[in-house]
């Protein structure tokens, strides 16, 4: 493995270490192809902004760094700059607009929620029974797919899902079958692994595997140490084998500025 596109920094305030010492742990463990993907900032319509997304003052300057980084050592390892977002339609356009404006070059979706937090969404790692709430996560990383502006769907499979297995599958096999027919990838995320989280959620990958969705991998790192991730790939691999995964390796990037308006 010689790519990851999903590196967090300290600016959005729940990782740690210097972006240089993520770029060195990639360059030592050979990592050619980096993207950096903190999270986007949002500011809500009462002037509020997230607590544990970049905060608009420093995206700029964030993607500024970061670049500059990558011309310092662009001789050894390849380096992007970019977002990891959720989708919520009535922000997306906004959002889209200030990531090419900061500087920001790429997008992975994360949907840590359905719709806007301050509209009293409950996290997707939340418990739920409810085939309703599922379906709504379902439908908005569908809608995100179709705009066309996501390099990949980091941990697909993070709806914490406690209720029927048939619910489950068919409501996956749709996100699943969208990720083939729209060709958008979908991220066995390596935090889950190392964290023992609920996800990689095994059922999911099952799903991915049957429905031939593209795959690929990402470290998620939040520590310099997590910007190569190794003994989470040999679990990501075994994965890939025991589910028929389409694996594709290096996703291949959609550069946000470049993107058609319409
Ligand atoms: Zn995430
Ligand atoms: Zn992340």
């Amino acid at each position: 493995m010689d790519y990851n596109f999903h590196t967090h920094t300290v600016r959005s305030n729940h990782a740690t270490g210097k972006d240089e010492e993520y770029i060195i742990r990639a360059v030592e463990n050979g990592i050619k192809y980096m993207g950096f993907s903190d999270h986007i900032p949002i500011v809500f319509p009462n002037g509020k902004e997230s607590h544990f997304r970049v905060p608009t003052s420093i995206a700029a300057d964030y993607c500024r760094d970061i670049k500059l980084l990558g011309e310092k050592y662009k001789d050894k390892i390849n380096i992007i700059v970019g977002f990891e977002a959720e989708y919520y339609a009535e922000y997306f356009e906004t959002q889209l607009k200030n990531a090419i404006s900061y500087g920001g070059e790429y997008l992975i979706l994360g949907q840590h929620y359905s719709f806007p937090e301050n509209m009293g969404a409950k996290p997707s790692t939340a418990p739920s029974n409810s085939e309703d709430e599922l379906k709504s996560y379902v439908d908005v990383v569908i809608s995100a797919m179709k705009t066309g502006a996501f390099t990949y769907v980091a941990h697909p499979d993070i709806f914490n899902f406690t209720g029927d297995r048939q619910a489950y599958a068919k409501q996956m096999r749709r996100l699943c079958a969208a990720s083939r027919e729209l060709d958008v990838p979908l991220e066995i995320n390596f935090l889950g692994i190392r964290d023992n989280r609920a996800y990689p959620h095994l059922p999911f990958w099952e799903i991915a595997g049957k429905e031939k969705s593209p795959v690929t991998f990402g470290f998620d790192a939040h520590d310099p140490h997590n910007a190569y991730d190794g003994s989470s790939l040999d679990v990501a691999k075994k994965m890939v084998k025991k589910y028929g995964l389409n694996y594709i390796g290096r996703p291949k990037i959609i550069f946000i500025k470049d993107l058609k308006k319409g």
